[in-house]
């Protein structure tokens, strides 16, 4: 990392003040942290990795939809500033553009276990002779129990048919290599390769094209859930190749707590006849309310919605949207590479012999989070997890012993970053 950081507070400001994305924190509300002396203060939250703060507008935004329905009860599908009939359309452009998708490509609907669910029952075909999924040791939970029960759900054994990808690097890394030999050993017999973006736990980045090119040589179907990824990395969905993804958006999408999540189902799928449970709002939308018997989806990503959607749970998400369309991915990604370089800098230049960083030491690898371990084990770890929370230095625990601390680039400062090194000074003469 740059020699250039330093850890002191006049330098942090500067950089603050000279952060041209600085504005954007103001748009969002910073939860207040009471300190000693009973005054209230921002607290330093680093936990958009788990769920993102409130947009200012969003209060707006949904009032707006309330009054929408209070003034024009049923007419308000066809009335008002945004119609609810094609209200999941007004987020579509925007949320094509996080990922990089075709705006065709992605469709904002139900949460992220459900779109999982859904997107197996269309590319995960297991046949005797290609029954297996390939997932990461470790894995989510949701994700592990939603691909168990789909491999039961067919009528195959998880035993033989969920195969865990073992890391092969220190911290829970794995290796593109160790990715290749997996696949080398196991590939013909493996129907869907389901890797994160960003793995939850350790933070590692991985590589979504290098993954979906070598999941295809092996007669794969590849997909994606990117939960830690969207909103954090930039994204090549399209150019990946990957067959779908999905994700949620109360992380760092920053649209509240249980949001409407998201899917990707790549362009060549659009009018491929693939099975799929079925439902109204997925059907042609230009014969929908023709009310026929027979099911005709709508092309391209649409065509998997079931209901019509949650309208107070989409306008977080669109004035969301909308904030990340003004500061642009790409600018944010080179603030967070920023502000989590700082961050590490700061540990490893202070913190070296008490705080372990289990995330890649490698930018590329990694997105926003730093997953910190506290050496001396697991209890020393809460201790600190919890003097962190006390003095409003907000991250969280994952078991068994890892503390997990993400700058974000829309909200997090360089001085939120040295107000963590300092809170661990606090804490280390506290002992
Ligand atoms: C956050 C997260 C989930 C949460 O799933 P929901 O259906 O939104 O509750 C699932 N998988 C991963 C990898 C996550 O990080």
């Amino acid at each position: 990392m740059p020699a250039s950081f330093e850890a002191t507070l006049d330098w942090a400001n500067a950089r603050d003040a000279a952060d041209p994305l600085r504005a954007f924190r103001d748009e969002f509300l910073i939860p207040p942290h009471e300190g000693r002396d009973s005054r209230l203060s921002d607290s330093t939250y680093f936990c958009g990795n788990s769920l993102g703060l409130q947009p200012r507008a969003v209060r707006e935004a949904v009032n707006a939809e309330l009054d929408y329905w209070g003034e024009l009860g049923v007419e308000g599908h066809f009335k008002g500033r945004l119609p609810w009939m094609d209200y999941h359309e007004f987020v579509r452009d925007d949320l094509a553009a996080v990922v990089g998708a075709q705006p065709s490509e992605v469709v904002a609907m139900n949460t992220l276990g459900v779109n999982l669910h859904l997107m197996m029952v269309s590319f995960y075909r297991p046949t005797a002779a290609r029954p297996a999924i390939l997932i990461e040791a470790g894995a989510f939970p949701t994700d592990r129990y939603a691909v168990e029960s789909q491999i039961r759900f067919h009528g195959f054994d998880p035993a033989d048919a969920l195969i865990e990808l073992e890391a092969d690097e220190p911290n829970g890394i794995t290796s593109m290599s160790a990715i290749e030999r997996a696949l080398a050993e196991h590939g013909s017999r493996i129907a869907l390769v389901l890797l994160p973006g960003v793995q939850y736990r350790t933070g590692q980045a991985f590589d979504l094209k290098a993954i979906t090119e070598l999941g295809h040589r092996h007669g794969c179907t590849v997909g994606f859930d990117l939960a830690h990824a969207v909103g954090n990395l930039p994204l090549q969905l399209h150019d990946s190749d990957a067959d779908f993804a999905i994700w949620c958006s109360y992380k760092y999408l920053n649209s509240g707590p249980g949001a409407v999540g998201g899917a990707f189902v790549h362009e060549r799928h659009a009018k491929a006849m693939l099975p799929r449970f079925a439902g109204w709002w997925g059907h042609d939308k230009t014969t929908r309310f023709q009310m026929g018997p027979e099911f005709v989806p709508t092309p391209g990503a649409d065509g998997w919605q079931l209901s019509n959607p949650p309208i107070l749970a989409l306008a977080p998400l669109r004035v969301s949207l909308e904030i990340f369309r003004r500061a642009g991915i790409d600018r944010l990604r080179e603030k967070s590479l920023q502000l989590t370089g700082y961050l590490e800098w700061l540990v490893q230049t202070q913190w070296a012999d008490v705080l372990q960083v289990v995330t890649p030491t490698e930018p590329e690898r990694r997105g926003a989070q730093l997953s910190i371990r506290v050496t001396g084990g697991r209890e020393r770890g809460r201790a600190l997890f919890e003097y962190l929370m006390a003095n409003g230095v907000i991250g969280d625990w994952r078991e068994p012993d890892v503390i997990r601390i993400s700058p974000a680039p829309l909200y997090n400062r360089f001085a939120d970053c040295l107000a963590f090194a300092e809170a661990v000074r606090g804490w280390s003469r506290s002992i």
